[in-house]
């Protein structure tokens, strides 16, 4: 079976990264993203508690916990504004004590679960689904009949193997996790989506022999494709490190604490995949990675879609990359020449352009019409534009302001 993207655009692939594992090691401080403002924070802790590895610090939303991923002490909490978000989001600041003691099961582990039971332990474990940018508790629907489980290992973007790098290093947790999913929903079927990504797919397919693979070929972006096709199969989309998640949670009463991230670009000597823990700072990732000189520019997620971030900020649990890259080679803009390439190259069939010529308040009304809103943030148009517009950057910042963040 294959999926073939054919809006978008070639990207470059000629590059190798060790797809081996760094472990985590402790940073002695960490600053831990709790959740939105507008998530309903229920605060357990206040500043100078101390914190147990494992222990709950809030709730959110519809009581989702945030675990600590480390014991120490909360010597503060703040806001922050994230400009992709367009939302604060709250964090805890935690001075790590250097104690690791494991303090798991949380919750009483079985060899089975009905769809009920495991509901319930992939809300209690605070489990991430990567490829939707949120808790996997979510984007289930419990009326739904899924007759699937799609595995995402689609790392389509250079630079970002975190989906990639899990599988390979993970495998019997990850499929061990989707199984366990499969059995609880009664699902027949579990497919793995992979990509051409330079040699990860004759390893994959090497390594691993007991799923069936849907290839997903083409251009970039394949999202709208993989969209289309867990529709129309009614599949149940979930990512490597969810599945890998998953099983922990299954079988060791382990919540999700940690996840695994891709850090390269030419600012670092050793890009290396990296297993993190939550509220790990960028600084202390760029360090282990041997990052030297001046530092221009950091992207958090893949170089497509990603977001600038201080070295003093952490990373979101769904973010899979950090690169490092110089502002220099990006910084020059030309004028528009009308090519239409941008609009030639999306994959949801917009005008990138005009919707740029209009991302101002007094053109909110043309901005819609032209359907800003349906951008998937793919940042193609950018990559294909010949003046160097960022246009795709832009775009998800009009984006933003029209559901409420502050106008740029
Ligand atoms: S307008 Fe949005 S969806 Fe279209 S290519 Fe640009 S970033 Fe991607
Ligand atoms: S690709 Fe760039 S230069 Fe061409 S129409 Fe789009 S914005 Fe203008």
């Amino acid at each position: 079976m294959q999926i073939i993207a054919k809006k978008g655009v070639k990207l470059f692939r000629d590059f190798y990264i060790d797809m081996d594992i760094k472990p985590y090691t402790f940073p002695d401080v960490l600053r831990l993203p709790i959740g939105f403002e507008n998530e309903k924070i229920e605060l357990l802790k206040t500043k100078g508690d101390r914190v147990k590895k494992f222990e709950i610090i809030a709730n959110i939303k519809n009581n989702i916990p945030v675990y600590s991923s480390v014991s120490g002490k909360i010597i503060d909490f703040f806001t922050s504004r994230s400009a992709d978000y367009a939302e604060n989001m709250k964090y805890a600041v935690i001075e790590a004590d250097g104690t690791d003691l494991p303090s798991y099961p949380l919750w009483e582990i079985k060899s089975g679960y009905t769809k009920e039971e495991m509901l319930e332990i992939i809300k209690k474990a605070g489990i991430i689904n990567e490829p939707l940018s949120g808790y996997f508790t979510e984007y289930i629907n419990t009326s739904t009949k899924y007759k699937t489980i799609i595995i995402d290992c689609v790392d389509d973007q250079p630079y970002d193997l975190s989906k990639t790098a899990t599988l390979l290093n993970y495998q019997k947790e990850v499929v061990g996790g989707a199984e366990i999913l499969a059995k609880a929903f009664g699902i027949p079927k579990i497919e793995l989506l992979i990509t051409k990504n330079f040699r990860t797919e004759e390893l994959l397919k090497s390594k691993i022999d007991n799923v069936d693979f849907v290839q997903v070929k083409g251009k970039y972006p394949a999202e709208p494709e993989i969209v289309q096709y867990a529709h129309k199969t009614t599949a149940l989309r979930v990512g490597t490190q969810c599945c890998r998640a998953l099983y922990r949670a299954a079988f060791f009463g382990e919540p999700q604490i940690s996840h695994i991230v891709t850090v390269w670009g030419e600012g670092v000597e050793a890009p290396a995949n990296c297993e993190i823990l939550n509220g790990t700072p960028t600084k202390y990732l760029l360090e282990k990675c041997s990052a030297n000189g001046i530092l221009e520019r950091i992207v958090a997620g893949g170089i497509m879609t990603g977001y600038v971030i201080s070295t003093e900020a952490s990373l979101f649990r769904w973010d899979g990359a950090l690169t490092v890259m110089p502002l220099k080679k990006h910084s020059k803009t030309y004028h528009c020449l009308n090519c239409g390439r941008c609009a030639e190259v999306c994959p949801m069939e917009l005008a990138p352009y005009f919707i740029l010529r209009n991302s101002n308040k007094a053109s909110e009304k043309i901005a819609k019409q032209l359907c800003a809103g349906m951008c998937i943030f793919c940042g193609a148009c950018s990559y294909i534009c010949p003046s160097r517009q960022p246009l795709g950057q832009k775009i998800r910042e009009y984006n933003n302001f029209l559901n409420g963040g502050s106008e740029k």
